[in-house]
């Protein structure tokens, strides 16, 4: 490829390709169907280090036997061409055999942290994020490594188990990265219809109704969750799995809010399973 982009699929490959790249390496982990927010990623860890790696591999552990893991979208040749322009040096491709032989035995979990919100509602989802990231980390061994706010109790799952499991890697947690109607990119976003798509702004809509009530000076949890719940059960097409109102580091649910606060939710849009959120009081 013209900017010398490296693609590599075996082990083999990418421990080749990784000897050629420049410290600091930043990596960033993703499953493919790239959109501008994993392209902010990238840009930011552009701008922070030598050289830039992404993986893109969807990974089946994570997913419970009833989520989307066979429809997940997938566009790879359009997924290189946006990692080529944004000027990434190593793509890591690897196949499902790869990261799982068939005697595979060995797990990472994260205990506390994992068990509110998404770990609440989605079984073994963590465990199989944890095991995939730090099995990157060890192959890749990058010197930072780049996660999305949008999966806000990821990123601290995963800043929990590097600093658990001493990776000398620096976590960087950028930003949501939304569309102009304000609803969070998400490879997910493909599965909309157009009349849920306009819906979808639902989640927007309610973590600003939260955000507002706060900037008037309400400090009921209750309150900010009811604020947050009344928007989602205005929309006839949403429906709202949960709603959360917690402690930004521990993720315990407030009854009042002092400090650093996640407002969090999941709603579903027809079959689509959307999530969002903000940070109070940073
Ligand atoms: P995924 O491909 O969905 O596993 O996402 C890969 C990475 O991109 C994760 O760290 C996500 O949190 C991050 N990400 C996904 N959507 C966004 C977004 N809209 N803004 C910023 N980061 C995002």
């Amino acid at each position: 490829m013209s900017k010398g982009m490296i693609l590599a699929t075996t082990l083999e490959e990418l421990r080749a390709a990784r000897g050629l790249l420049g410290a600091p390496l930043g990596l960033v982990p993703t499953m493919g169907y790239l959109h501008a927010g994993h392209i902010s990623l990238v840009e930011r860890a552009r701008a922070e280090c030598a050289s830039v790696a992404v993986s893109i591999f969807v990974n089946p552990t994570q997913f419970g036997p009833k989520e989307d893991l066979a429809s997940y979208p997938r566009n790879l040749p359009g997924d290189l061409k946006l990692l080529e322009d944004a000027g990434v040096n190593l793509v890591w491709m690897p196949t499902a055999e790869i990261m799982y032989p068939p005697d595979f035995q060995t797990w990472v979990n994260v205990e506390g942290l994992t068990s509110p919100l998404e770990g609440a509602m989605r079984p073994g989802h963590f465990r199989g994020v944890t095991t995939v990231v730090a099995k990157l980390f060890n192959a890749i061994q990058p010197q930072k490594a780049y996660f999305g706010q949008k999966d806000a109790q990821q990123a601290a799952v995963i800043r929990r188990m590097t600093h658990d499991l001493n990776f000398p890697i620096e976590i960087v947690v950028c930003p949501i990265k939304r569309e102009a109607d304000g609803l969070a990119m998400s490879s997910r976003n493909a599965y909309l219809n157009p009349a849920e798509r306009q819906a979808a702004t639902v989640l927007f809509c309610a973590l600003n109704a939260a955000q507002a009530a706060y900037a008037a000076g309400e400090r009921n949890a209750d309150s900010l969750r009811q604020a947050m719940s009344d928007t989602i059960n205005a929309e006839p097409l949403a429906r709202l799995q949960y709603i959360s109102c917690a402690d930004n580091d521990s993720l315990e649910e407030l009854k009042t809010v002092t400090g650093k606060t996640l407002l969090s939710m999941a709603v579903y849009l027809g079959k689509t399973r959307l999530i969002d959120n903000f940070i109070l009081g940073e």
